[in-house]
């Protein structure tokens, strides 16, 4: 019996799928997370099995029954791995090719078909049934990879089957069900980060390929057969049989070939090298259905690869050229520690605590103080050599989780020097303030005896001294017996100035914490939480200090290079490496 497909029928169906997403959603939280899983996909099978009977099709209710089957096995396999049920992976296919609508011929080119034998026929359907269930396994070892590709795939044939001028109702409809059933059931299919596993895998390989078989029993000839899967499937496939070619002739660790494996080995994340595969394939199979359902025009027909070249390339720079600019900790050249607040305080305690004295620096970092290193060869270097670099600002953690670099939380000078503070109080460790306008490190000491009571500070200075008396200065400061000298006096100008008394502060602890003094003392007003949290701390200083107008406009180059680097336009290159 033939379906014909009607609003009707369309409406009914997405109200089904809008079903299986409120199910979905009322069972999370009340069944385990195993149990969950199973629901699920019981309820999948259902829908899938109630969805074939009520499209009245012996082909569709074949093909759906002998779906079911080789989830049934899969599950028969991941229940008991050792008993060798993947051996009957060839049933669903065998049953379909005895009972559905086996391939009963095949034409390479124009219009010679070859008709097939019986026992023929048979094979070459089993052997077609089972090769997808193979392959969509294959493509499950990558989390996502199968879910997102069978998206792809049952999009372009419900598209190929829709626009055809044949009369493909069945193969439309169960391209259309399943592909409602995939999005409802995304959260479980596309997930990124989970695979199908062996039942679903079995389960929708079967479908896909008796969906072709369906397809071309109307008439599209073989290159359609082959060509509709395989465009979807064709970069993985081409890549896979290599690697088992390769593998073959050489006893050599077989080298991954795969394209996924290639955009990984490139530095692109996991996410992304999913979506860039899934977008390949997309491209590929677009453009050979696209050609399939163009009229015989050779010329219109070459702008279709022409185009998907085109966009391949665009792709290609968008994600896969991408190599990680931010190397690991680094970005343009400058190393972050993107650590937590406690594990950089606890680092620090644990220097002071040791017995080996040295000159020991931490810089808190933040967008604009990034930026001037591009500029400032020497800047970089300090901050390279510092014994932390922190990502003091959220521009800058921003930009860090952006490029895929690690960090915890955004570290402001201000905090930590607090919490520096609120440790040396109960250690007895004692700090010296330097910088600010006259008096300010003063008012800024006063307050933070208030706040931590204890905590011993061995000395004041402002920051407006004569630079001649650097050294003399910098000798004081480690005579007082402090330990910890936070300095204020501007970025860069303050790790430039404790570099250049590296000697003279021997033993201590330097932390350059630009504006915190006048935090401390009252003169300037900390950003509320809210400013914080939605990053715009600059904006509240901003209102306090007008004039740093000139300085912050700097902030959108940073994100103008932030977004550079993201889509490797013109990225920054090292002038270490130029020479
Ligand atoms: N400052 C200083 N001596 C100088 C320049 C600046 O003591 O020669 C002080 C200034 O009074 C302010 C602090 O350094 O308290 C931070 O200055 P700025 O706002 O320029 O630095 P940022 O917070 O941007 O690092």
């Amino acid at each position: 019996m033939e379906f014909q497909f009607s609003a009707g029928a369309l409406g009914a169906l997405l109200a089904i799928a809008a079903g299986c997403v409120l199910l979905q959603r009322f069972f999370r939280s009340k069944l385990s997370r195993d149990q969950y899983f199973y629901m699920r996909d019981l309820s999948l099978m259902s829908v899938m099995m109630l969805l074939a009977l009520w499209s009245g099709s012996d082909r569709i209710e074949a093909l759906v029954a002998c779906s079911l089957l080789a989830m049934v096995i899969g599950l028969a396999e991941q229940a008991r791995p050792s008993r060798g049920f993947y051996s009957f992976i060839v049933l669903p296919g065998l049953i379909f090719a005895l009972t559905g609508q086996p391939i009963s011929f095949v034409s390479s080119a124009g219009s010679t078909f070859l008709y097939l034998t019986q026992w023929q026929s048979v094979v070459l359907t089993t052997a077609w049934m089972t090769l997808f269930p193979v392959l969509f396994r294959r493509l499950d070892q990558i989390p996502g990879l199968a879910g997102h590709l069978l998206g792809v795939s049952l999009s372009l044939m419900s598209a190929v089957t829709y626009f055809s001028r044949q009369n493909l109702n069945e193969a439309f409809l169960v391209s259309l069900v399943s592909l409602v059933l995939v999005c409802a059931y995304w959260s479980r299919l596309g997930h990124q980060f989970r695979q199908l596993g062996a039942p679903l895998a079995s389960l929708w390989g079967t479908l896909v390929a008796g969906i072709s078989i369906i397809g071309v029993s109307k008439g599209i000839t073989l290159t359609a057969l082959m060509v509709i899967p395989l465009g979807f499937y064709a970069v993985p496939l081409a890549e896979m049989s290599l690697g088992l070619v390769s593998h073959a002739f050489t006893h050599a660790p077989a080298h991954p070939v795969d394209l996924y494996s290639r955009v990984i080995e490139r530095g692109v994340d996991h996410p992304a090298a999913v979506r860039l595969v899934t977008e390949i394939c997309f491209l590929v199979g677009g453009s050979v259905s696209l050609m399939q359902l163009m009229p015989d025009s050779a010329a219109l027909k070459m702008v279709v690869p022409v185009m998907a070249g085109l966009l391949l390339l665009v792709l290609w720079g968008v994600h896969g050229g991408r190599r990680p600019r931010a190397n690991g900790h680094s970005l343009w050249g400058v190393k972050i520690d993107g650590i937590s607040m406690n594990y950089a305080l606890s680092k620090t305690l644990a220097w002071l605590r040791s017995d080996e004295r040295k000159f020991r620096m931490v810089v808190t970092l933040n967008a604009l103080g990034l930026n001037e290193t591009r500029s400032d060869a020497d800047f970089r270097r300090l901050a390279n050599e510092a014994d932390l670099t922190l990502p003091d600002g959220s521009g800058l953690v921003w930009a860090m989780r952006k490029l895929k670099m690690p960090v915890v939380e955004r570290i402001a000078g201000v905090d930590y020097m607090d919490r520096l503070c609120r440790l040396a109080a109960s250690e007895g460790i004692p700090i010296y303030l330097l910088g600010g306008r006259p008096g300010i490190s003063r008012r800024a000491a006063e307050k933070l005896m208030k706040l931590h009571p204890g905590l011993i500070v061995t000395g004041c200075y402002d920051g407006y001294f004569d630079r001649a008396y650097s050294t003399k200065i910098a000798e004081h400061i480690r005579e007082s017996g402090a330990r910890i000298l936070f300095a204020a006096l501007g970025m860069p100008a303050q790790e430039k100035w404790l570099d250049s008394q590296r000697q003279a502060l021997d033993g201590v602890l330097c932390v350059g914490v630009g504006g915190s003094f006048d935090v401390y003392a009252g003169v300037l007003k900390r950003a509320p939480k809210f400013w914080q949290k939605i990053g715009c701390e600059w904006l509240y200083r901003l209102f306090q200090e007008p004039w740093r107008i000139k300085r912050d406009l700097q902030l959108f180059s940073f994100v103008i290079m932030v977004l550079r680097e993201r889509f490797n336009i013109f990225p920054w290159k090292d002038p270490e490496e130029k020479r």
